[in-house]
């Protein structure tokens, strides 16, 4: 219910201060700007409810959590995690990035021929601008990806993150359209920006609960530090394994706002 009230106030504003500019100069710029960050909060708070559902943990009765692995495949790591995952019997879901599955489709491969599965990142992952993206681009982006992991033998789930998380009002409605889901996180360790895989991993050990879903990356500062992604996924499997959580993926009915 807040989606329409936020565009609708999103359109009486400008009207509304363009009607009370001459006379109340500081009342209009006042609904100028709460319209504003009533579009703005919602876009760039990942988390956020207001444009329409995002999962952000699962229902279950037992000690378990969802591992996301974000922005593969990569020729240098995709398949040492998934080795790293054997060896913890762990199952996980990739959100793969579509033009990097175009270079590597045996890897698309590989990952669901080991138990794992593929899910829906974008084509390009464009992730300084897909906030303000509009809905041709955004449509490019979703369906673009799709087709790469068909192209590869693969079938995605019916799941979709955004870069960064960044969604805007455009995003819910194409997603509704393509029977996608948007799926956030629960527990991150800031893999993208922190330089210690420790530290990634006790952050994301310490706010892990039954039904969390762990956010991961893969392919990143392949060049200066090419073991990085791969410590962050094995110092957080070892972690949460030794608090006695598994790894599973969990059914589309288990999925939790
Ligand atoms: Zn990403």
């Amino acid at each position: 219910v807040i989606r329409p009230v936020i565009l609708l106030f999103g359109i009486v504003a400008p009207v509304l201060t363009a009607l009370l500019f001459r006379t109340h100069l500081f009342a209009a710029l006042a609904i100028l700007l709460v319209s504003h960050l009533l579009l703005l909060y919602p876009t760039l708070t990942p988390l956020s409810q207001w444009w329409g559902r995002v999962v952000t943990h699962f229902e279950t009765p037992n000690r378990e959590v969802w591992l996301t692995i974000d922005d593969g495949p990569d020729a240098a790591h995709t398949r040492k995690i998934l080795d790293l995952l054997d060896r913890f019997s762990a199952k996980a879901t990739f959100f793969v990035i579509g033009e990097r599955l175009q270079r590597f489709p045996q890897l698309g491969r590989d990952i669901t021929e080991r138990g794992h599965t593929i899910a829906n990142h974008t084509l390009t992952h464009p992730s300084g601008s897909f906030w303000c993206l509009p809905p041709s681009e955004i449509a490019r982006q979703i369906d673009g990806c799709a087709e790469a992991i068909a192209e590869a033998g693969g079938r995605a789930e019916s799941y979709f993150r955004t870069p960064a998380g960044l969604k805007n009002w455009f995003v819910h409605p194409a997603l509704r359209r393509r029977g996608l889901t948007l799926i956030g996180w629960s527990a991150r360790g800031f893999d993208t920006v922190e330089t210690d895989p420790a530290k990634v991993a006790s952050r994301i050990a310490k706010s892990a609960r039954p039904g969390s879903i762990v956010l991961l990356h893969e392919g990143h500062r392949v060049d200066s530090a090419p073991e990085f992604s791969l410590r962050c996924i094995e110092l957080t499997l070892q972690a949460l394994a030794e608090r006695g959580y598994s790894f599973v993926i969990p059914a589309p009915q288990q999925l939790r706002p």
